[in-house]
């Protein structure tokens, strides 16, 4: 038989768990009205992968293979290559000359994201990645890789266009 302080613990949960109820009649009702209007996400989403730049726009991914080490589902493929003087992509001594990722087999789970050390992989916000064809779901770094930002020359950039304007 239930002694009595029993009966008073399960009788303050019961209440406990219908005040949270309660409150949440009483809060306004929230409509999303995707796909007419834009989804609103939390910041901390986790969408589509994005391969960032620093801020000299040079390619932050040193290809090191963190990220693939980490990645539990194994959809990360990686091909490293030596940055030179002629050539120079990104910061490190390599850079990812391919970098593709498979979102057949991705699971969102964010381990690359906090595997790299460079912070040049993370999470954007976008997630309209659904297909009937399953060879479109294979994202590759020109796919991913952000814009170079605004009044930024990465070297390779810059050696590109002296030598066309001659
Ligand atoms: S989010 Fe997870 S599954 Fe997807 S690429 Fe990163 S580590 Fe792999
Ligand atoms: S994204 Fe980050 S962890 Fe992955 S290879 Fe590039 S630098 Fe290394």
């Amino acid at each position: 038989m239930a002694n009595l302080g029993e009966v008073i613990g399960a009788a303050s949960a019961v209440v406990k768990g219908m005040g949270v109820t309660l409150k949440e009649m009483m809060s306004p009702t929230v409509t999303e009205n995707y796909p007419d209007e834009p989804a609103k996400l939390q910041e901390r989403y986790r969408g589509a992968h994005e391969l960032q730049r620093d801020e000299n726009g040079m390619e932050k991914c040193v290809a090191c293979f963190l990220c693939a080490a980490a990645c539990p589902s194994n959809c990360i493929y990686i091909e490293a290559a030596e940055n030179t003087d002629q050539l120079r992509i990104s910061g490190g001594e390599r850079y990812a000359k391919v970098y593709n990722i498979d979102y057949n087999r991705c699971i969102f789970c964010g381990y690359c994201v906090e595997a790299c050390p460079t912070d040049a992989i993370t999470h954007g916000h976008g997630f309209e990645i659904a297909s009937y064809n399953t060879s479109t779901l294979i994202y590759r770094k020109e796919d991913m890789l952000v814009k170079i930002p605004e009044g930024a020359k990465p070297p390779v950039i810059a050696e590109h266009a002296e030598a066309s304007a001659h």
